[in-house]
């Protein structure tokens, strides 16, 4: 199928784009990779009588490092979050997450923006920012205000961006990168969006845990963070520790329902990779510590 007829606009600077989505009457929205908003236009599901492409604020695109964050342009794509030594160094579970996205040729296409806007609850990118407390950067012609990850999700596809907004950017505080990372998924395909996925960061010392965050996504609308989690401080990080708190998260979450999965499913694709991706994270932050 093909879209219906829209009008193409291509802004050169972020003030004209904020102006289009001021300006512009009827269905306006927004476009950056286009990975998922061209097939849902394709398929009808979307009729937007404008499209504003991102690709040339050559502003929104870019990783840099400050004293305190790793701010990640919105437009930067999945393979350039990926592939890049900076973040690898300062931020590896999102250089992780990266890599699970898709394939070589969405990730090429698809930016960190657009993930964050669609807030798909499957999506790696939406639960890295909740991991990883990103402080999110919406402009628009009333101004630039500053949103944390875990105000930013509302539900499935639903955000706190408002119509007349653009996500900018995303800066991810390096304090919570300290420590030992690790993110594994469960796809039925290789590069599907996965049924469920899990992600971790801890810190150790003396084969305790210092302190553990837990998240998870595919388990609700919307990405989620673990509270059990928390008890895992002055606990062994030993194999009795973590089949208790898979079993225990297991237990918390309470998994959406779709054609996918299960509940029971979710709730055993979430115990099984708690229970791989934990002692994965703990051998990482070991070997920071030594
Ligand atoms: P677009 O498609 O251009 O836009 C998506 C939405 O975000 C639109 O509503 C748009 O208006 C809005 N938007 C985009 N940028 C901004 C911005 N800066 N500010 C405000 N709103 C904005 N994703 C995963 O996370 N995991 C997967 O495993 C995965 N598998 C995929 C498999 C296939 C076959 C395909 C086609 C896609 C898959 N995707 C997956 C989606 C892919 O990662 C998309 O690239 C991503 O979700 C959207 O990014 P985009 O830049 O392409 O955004």
């Amino acid at each position: 199928m093909k879209p219906v007829p829209f009008v193409y606009h291509a802004p050169r600077s972020l003030d004209q784009a904020v102006s289009l989505l001021d300006e512009l009457e009827g269905d306006v929205r927004v476009t950056a990779g286009g990975q998922s908003l061209i097939p849902m236009m394709n398929l009808r599901v979307v009729r937007p009588d404008h499209l504003v492409d991102l690709r040339y604020l050559d502003a929104l695109s870019g990783i840099e490092l400050t004293d305190t964050h790793l701010v990640v342009g919105a437009t930067t794509t999945h393979r350039t979050i990926e592939k890049s030594p900076l973040v690898r160094r300062v931020a590896p579970l999102l250089r992780e997450m990266a890599s699970n996205i898709a394939h070589i040729p969405i990730r090429e296409r698809g930016t960190i923006g657009g993930s964050v806007a669609l807030a798909d609850p499957t999506a790696e990118f939406p639960l890295a920012a909740l991991m990883l407390d990103a402080e999110m950067t919406l402009s628009s012609v009333r101004g630039t205000r500053t949103v944390k990850a875990d105000e930013f999700f509302h539900s499935a596809l639903e955000t706190e961006l408002a119509e007349d907004e653009i996500l900018t950017s995303l800066a991810f505080p390096l304090e919570a990168n300290r420590g030992g990372s690790a993110f594994t998924e469960f796809s039925r395909r290789k590069g599907d969006f996965c049924v469920a996925g899990v992600a971790v960061v801890v810190r150790l010392r003396d084969g305790r845990y210092e302190a553990a965050r837990i998240g998870l996504c595919g388990v609700s609308d919307r990405p989620v963070l673990s509270t059990i989690a928390g008890q895992l401080a002055g606990e062994r990080a030993d194999d009795a520790t973590t089949n208790r708190i898979a079993d225990a998260i297991a237990d918390e979450i309470e998994p959406m329902i779709d054609g996918r999965a299960t509940v029971a499913d979710r709730r055993d694709i979430a115990r099984t990779l708690v229970r791989r991706t934990l002692p994965v994270a703990c051998e990482r932050a070991a070997a920071i510590a030594q």
